[in-house]
């Protein structure tokens, strides 16, 4: 059965949004401006900035704050508050019925990502997942798709799709395995594919919001019957990343 490689952040579950739940929350416990909320966002750069980094920068500007408290908020923030969009359950589940094998193939740290995977709910619609911490290995790696393979019994010569967020590690892990992708440039962090990427413009069935929607190697025989969606960003820790079924 074809896989079906999913990147979690910003793809699967909005994980911006859920920063900015926790971080409105953070700031609102403990007195601190709300007009802060952009300098936040700013310094967390999308989880891309290293969380050392951010946790120096939260300490200077927010003396008052105990370094186990950033520290707990950074563990824990964005994770306690994702969520997973209705859409995105239905699809999963869509595509698990039609033969697809979803695997979650994730960048960051097995603690805080299996609780992202946990409290979306997202355990329960996947076959598996592999995170670059507890692998040894990180997208764009080739290696952490091929343990992703694994984990559910499977070979990457079975064949499959990667989805993402990511340029350098989603498209880029793609090309690494000579999967076909889908990328959605939904973050700060997605940065550009390569010029030497081959990406195209949009299926015509796509809808007619779709500026995010490239796919690479893609035909109308081996493409997925859906592809992801983000018309436009929440506010709420209620993502709007969803898996849009394409008829
Ligand atoms: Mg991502």
């Amino acid at each position: 059965m074809p896989l079906l490689l999913l990147d979690l952040d910003n793809t699967l579950v909005d994980r911006d949004a859920a920063f900015r739940f926790a971080t409105t929350d953070l700031l609102a416990t403990h007195g601190l401006p709300a007009t802060d909320l952009d300098w936040v966002l700013e310094l967390d750069a999308s989880g891309y900035r290293p969380r050392g980094v951010v946790a120096r920068g939260l300490l200077d500007r927010y003396p008052m704050l105990a370094p186990p408290l950033v520290q707990g908020f950074l563990d824990n923030g964005a994770a306690d508050a994702v969520t997973l969009a209705a859409s995105t359950r239905t699809a999963l589940r869509h595509a698990t019925a039609l033969g697809w094998t979803p695997v979650i193939v994730t960048n960051g740290r097995v603690r805080q990502q299996e609780k992202k995977i946990q409290v979306s709910g997202l355990d329960r619609e996947v076959a598996g997942w592999v995170i670059s911490e507890g692998v040894g290995a990180a997208k764009p790696d080739a290696g952490i798709f091929a343990r992703a393979a694994e984990v559910v019994g499977a070979r990457l010569a079975d064949g499959g799709w990667v989805v993402g967020d990511s340029a350098r590690a989603d498209i880029g892990g793609a090309q690494a395995i000579g999967y076909p992708s889908v990328w959605l440039p939904l973050s700060a962090g997605s940065g550009r594919p390569s010029s030497s990427t081959n990406l195209r413009a949009p299926p015509t069935t796509c809808p007619p919001r779709s500026t995010w929607c490239w796919t690479t190697r893609a035909s109308d025989e081996d493409q997925p019957p859906w592809i992801f969606s983000n018309g436009s960003r929440s506010s709420s820790p209620r993502g709007s990343s969803a898996l849009d079924r394409l008829t």
